[in-house]
Order: C-alpha cells, then structure tokens, then sequence
C-alpha cells in the first residue's frame, strides 16, 4: 500500500500537513482509533527503487538501501476521497521522515502499512485530559473531534513557542493550554514542562480518561504527575513514548521495550 502526496501545507514553522491519496490506497480500511497510524517506510537518497515495493525484497539490501520504518499518526482518512492526512514535525534537516515531509511535493509517494491504533476517548468517562507535544498534536487534535457534545476535557501541548500553536475544534467542553519549549531554562525544565503545566490544572471530576503520548522523559515525568495527584487511575491512563530526545527512531526502538517496561513498573 501507499499514499502519492496530493498536496502540502505548512501548519506552523514545525509542522507540515501532506495529504496523500491515489489508487495505492484503495484497500486502505477505516482506521478503528482516534490514535490509529500508519508505518511508513522514508527511503535513504538514491535508494534506487520507489513505492510501491515488496517489504520482503529490501530486507536482504545493505543497509543504507534498506527504508527507515516510522510511525506516524493517521489525522485524518476520507474515505469517499480516499484521502489521508499525516501532520509531520519538521525539525530542520534532520531525520529521514522530518526531511520527507520538509521536501514532499504532489506526486511523491510514500510507502504505508496499517492502520493500527489503541486509544479513542471512553464513552463512559467523565472527563478526558490529553497530553504531548507536536508528534501527538495529530492523535490529540483526532481525539477531542471524538469526544461526546460537552464531555469536559482538558488538552496541554507542547510547541516551540507560541507560533507553534493551532486551534483546536471539539464538541466537548475543552480547555486547551499550550506550553513553550522556548521558555524551558535548561533540559530539567524542558523534561518538567508538561508535567508542571498537568499539575497547575482544575482538577476534572469523575473517572478521568489520560491520554499521554510524546517525548519519552516529558510523558514519564507526566505519567508521575498524574500518580503522585492521583488525577486519574492506572487502569484509564494511555501512556507512550513516540520519540526519545537525542535519539533516532533505530536507537529509540533498540532500548524502548525495557524503557517502557521501567516505566510500567515505577506507575504501577
Ligand atoms: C504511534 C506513533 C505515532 C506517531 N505519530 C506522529 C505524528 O503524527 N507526527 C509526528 O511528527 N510524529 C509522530 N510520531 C513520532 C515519530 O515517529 C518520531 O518522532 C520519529 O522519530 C521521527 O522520525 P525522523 O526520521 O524524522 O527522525 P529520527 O531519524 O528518528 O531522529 C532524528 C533526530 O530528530 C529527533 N527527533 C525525532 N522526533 C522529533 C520530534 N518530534 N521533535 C524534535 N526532534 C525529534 C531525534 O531525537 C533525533 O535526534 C509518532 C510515533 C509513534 C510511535
């Protein structure tokens, strides 16, 4: 399966919108979550090769042939278009994927398996609070459009400054509050951002639904936050680190599964 670039916006200095659509996604399903993503596949330059491709045959190329494996958020899949949406960080020329979406044009195509996805807000919870930065702006901005016709929900998002800021639409009754890196004195207080800003919140009343995804320090110091004020139970906490500041995708994945079995254990 894969998506041609249809077009390209920029939605802020870091975040670029490419709608993909065309023939390579027409047995693309439904996806199930608010959350739901894709793996795509960045080729390195001069590859050689494009999409579509076998994922079979590139596994036996060296490796500086082979593609960089991603996920990314799906924002939004029309269907009667056949239309999907992904909202890219850019972060200068840096990473394979950053530097795709940077450099997208209409007709480049990018490879895609999937949907896969975990989270939607509960029906039955009393309150909603999502939590991340740009990497899960998308997931966060697909959630609150899920949410029931005045569900009370809160939203803090991580962005660069206040540039970096988009609007929110949601039928619930949201609070959304926007925290800047920019204003972070040194990375203790970078890693502390969100977290400080969670614990400077109403507290919402009820069965609280937490929705944490992001950079893995920020979303652990979160993940404290919520336990330490008890402002959600374990059980309704969706927690996940997407990335790890100072590491690729490659070196994040190789050490991530006991990072985050760490990190189950200290919430438990
Ligand atoms: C389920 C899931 C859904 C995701 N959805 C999205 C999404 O919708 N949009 C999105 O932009 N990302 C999303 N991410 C995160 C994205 O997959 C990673 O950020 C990925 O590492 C980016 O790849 P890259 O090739 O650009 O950079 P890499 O080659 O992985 O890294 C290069 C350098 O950039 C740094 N870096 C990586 N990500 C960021 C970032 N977000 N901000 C600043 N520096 C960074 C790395 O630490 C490293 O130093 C998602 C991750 C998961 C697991």
């Amino acid at each position: 399966m894969y998506g041609t670039v249809v077009r390209t916006e920029h939605l802020t200095p870091h975040l670029v919108r490419v709608v993909l659509g065309g023939d390579g996604l027409a047995d693309f399903r439904d996806p199930e979550f608010a959350d739901s993503y894709v793996n795509a596949f960045f080729l390195p330059p001069d590859a050689g090769y494009q999409p579509p491709f076998e994922d079979e045959a590139t596994r036996d190329l060296p490796r500086d042939q082979r593609p960089y494996p991603r996920r990314y958020t799906i924002r939004s899949w029309d269907g009667e278009r056949r239309e999907m949406t992904i909202d890219f960080v850019v972060h200068g020329e840096v990473g394979y994927a950053g530097r795709w979406a940077l450099h997208a044009r209409p007709g480049d195509r990018l490879q895609l398996r999937g949907p896969a996805g975990d989270y939607s807000p509960p029906t039955d919870a009393d309150g909603v609070l999502l939590v991340g930065d740009e990497s899960a702006l998308p997931a966060i901005a697909a959630c609150v459009e899920h949410l029931g016709q005045g569900t009370p929900a809160q939203a803090v998002i991580e962005v660069e400054d206040a540039a970096g800021e988009v609007e929110l639409s949601s039928p619930g009754d949201l609070d959304v509050r926007f925290v800047h890196r920019a204003d972070a004195a040194d990375e203790e207080a970078l890693t502390r951002l969100l977290a400080d800003a969670v614990r400077a919140l109403p507290r919402l009343d009820g069965v609280v639904s937490a929705f944490v995804h992001g950079e893995a320090e920020s979303i652990r110091a979160v993940g404290h936050a919520l336990r330490d004020e008890a402002r959600a139970s374990r059980e309704h906490v969706s927690i996940s680190p997407y990335w790890r500041r100072g590491l690729t995708d490659e070196q994040w994945r190789a050490v991530k599964g006991d990072w985050v079995r760490g990190l189950q254990a200290e919430l438990a």
